[in-house]
């Protein structure tokens, strides 16, 4: 038994068994969640696919739908938030603004216009281009912000005229549920659906019949599985996946001013974040005092259990991720890099990881090379800025970047030649829902937020009527 059950057709669904939720600052089964079965999947796509005709048809009642959900959301925050800290490791205050954020973006949504725009109009024809809701989505999330990511998937697909099937990751799967069955207060039965499971409930979603559009957060290598699985069908897809960020510092900025944007940039949500920075390139003439400045921050951030009042930074969320992050700064210390700050373990349960600064880790080794997803930052000199770009673009990933200078003009020209979805001046992870998201190369497939992640929930249709 468990508190939380499988949101299917707007009722509270117990599953036939339960899994056990890992709080990562206790490294304890704290809880419990319901294991949906493949017929209960298929009666949640049942629900989706028969609700979807009614709420297709009235786009106001959509957005009442979207405002009333934005509200109770909002006011779930001190109810859910505690759930999710307790499942995620985050700061309660990160938490609730989890589903504060949730609330933001239904809202955007709630009054975003969906674009017609006429193409002809003439004596031949009138000739107008729509946007036409897909059907059913499936929508497969992680485990670093599992509300307000479903919330970039929720929106737009909501808004459009779709109905949804909705997975957490299995490492968090309870305030996913919880949020939907707020939710299901507010929007008619079947338009959004919650069901939790293992990795393989999302392959079962991915190959199966009634979705026509798979929106997918996650790793690179999950994504490509999902990619694949969507083919035969040929379900549109869109793939939120990976980055290796690089922030770029000119030689003109003052270490001590940017510390502290530096540190939230990579640090926040304990270094899990898509596009928090994962390399930093300083230039030589003020690499010693970046690298100062940086570790002062950092051996300042208060880590613990995000329950704890004034904890800055929680733990890392599962044991994998805790000795990946582990194994890869083991891998860059025996490379002959140095911590300037953290390096180690942190004593005690949990999966907490000392927030870390390395010099001298070089291109070629994992942690530079790789996704580290955690509390560990490679700083890296540079001699001229040519090359600092081509360092930061000498990979296959491309979500974001960051360059930062007193002088807005010069870094901007700097910013433009980044290979990435995002490129920042004196800004890292800021983000918005009315401001488009995602990657080049390996880092995504479409685009989420703003009208044009509305667009990746749309199919595009002509509508073409004959004059004469
Ligand atoms: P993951 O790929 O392991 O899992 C993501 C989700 O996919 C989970 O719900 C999981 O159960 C599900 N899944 C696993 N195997 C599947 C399969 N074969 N078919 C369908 N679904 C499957 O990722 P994670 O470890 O939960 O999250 C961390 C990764 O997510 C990082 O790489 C991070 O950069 C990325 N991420 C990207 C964004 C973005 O917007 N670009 C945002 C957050 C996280």
């Amino acid at each position: 038994m468990t508190d939380v059950a499988l949101i299917i057709n707007g009722q509270r669904r117990e599953a036939p068994s339960t899994f056990g939720v890992v709080n990562p600052a206790t490294g304890e089964v704290h809880a419990q969640a319901p294991e949906c079965t493949p017929e209960l999947l298929d009666e949640a796509f049942a629900a989706a696919a028969a609700a979807q005709p009614a709420w297709r048809k009235d786009e106001a009642a959509r957005r009442e739908a979207l405002k009333a959900a934005a509200n109770a959301m909002m006011a779930a925050a001190d109810t859910i938030g505690p759930v999710l800290t307790a499942e995620q490791g985050k700061p309660l205050a990160s938490a609730k603004m989890e589903c504060f954020a949730m609330g933001y973006w239904f809202n955007y949504y709630a009054d975003l216009e969906i674009p017609r725009q006429v193409i002809q109009d003439d004596k031949r024809a009138y000739a107008e281009v729509v946007r036409r809701p897909m059907g059913v989505v499936a929508a497969i999330t992680p485990w670093n912000f599992p509300l307000v990511l479903a919330a970039w998937k929720i929106g737009p697909a909501l808004l459009a005229g779709n109905t949804m099937v909705l997975k957490p990751s299995p490492y968090t799967p309870r305030a996913t549920l919880m949020m939907a069955e707020v939710l299901s207060q507010v929007l008619p039965a079947g338009v959004l659906n919650a069901v939790s499971g293992g990795d393989e409930l999302g392959k079962w979603m991915t190959s199966h019949p009634t979705p026509r559009k798979i929106s997918f957060t996650g790793s690179v290598n999950t994504g490509r599985h999902v990619y694949a699985s969507a083919a035969p069908d040929l379900k549109r897809v869109t793939l939120e996946l990976g980055g290796n960020d690089a922030a770029i510092l000119l030689d003109d900025v003052d270490p001590a001013a940017i510390a502290e944007k530096l540190y939230q940039g990579a640090f926040d949500n304990s270094g899990q974040i898509c596009s928090a920075i994962k390399r930093v390139y300083a230039p030589e003439s003020i690499y010693d005092e970046v690298v100062d400045a940086l570790a002062a921050r950092v051996s300042m951030a208060r880590v613990g259990n995000g329950m704890d009042e004034g904890v800055e930074l929680g733990p890392i969320q599962n044991k994998p991720q805790f000795e990946r992050v582990k194994g890869l700064v083991a891998d860059a210390l025996s490379g002959g890099a140095i911590p300037a700050t953290g390096g180690r373990p942190m004593e005690g349960p949990g999966y907490f990881f000392e927030p870390t600064v390395l010099v001298g880790a070089v291109e070629g080794s994992r942690i530079v090379d790789e996704e580290q997803f955690g509390p560990a930052l490679p700083v890296m000199k540079y001699r001229d800025v040519d090359e600092a770009i081509s360092r930061a673009n000498a990979t296959n990933f491309g979500l974001s970047g960051s360059v930062w200078s007193n002088d807005i003009e010069r870094a901007g020209a700097v910013a433009e030649q980044l290979e990435c979805g995002t490129a920042w001046v004196n800004a890292h992870v800021a983000l918005g829902p009315h401001q488009p998201f995602g990657g080049f190369k390996t880092s995504g497939v479409g685009i989420e937020n703003g009208p044009w992640g509305l667009e990746g929930f749309t199919e595009l249709q002509v509508q073409y009527r004959a004059r004469k």
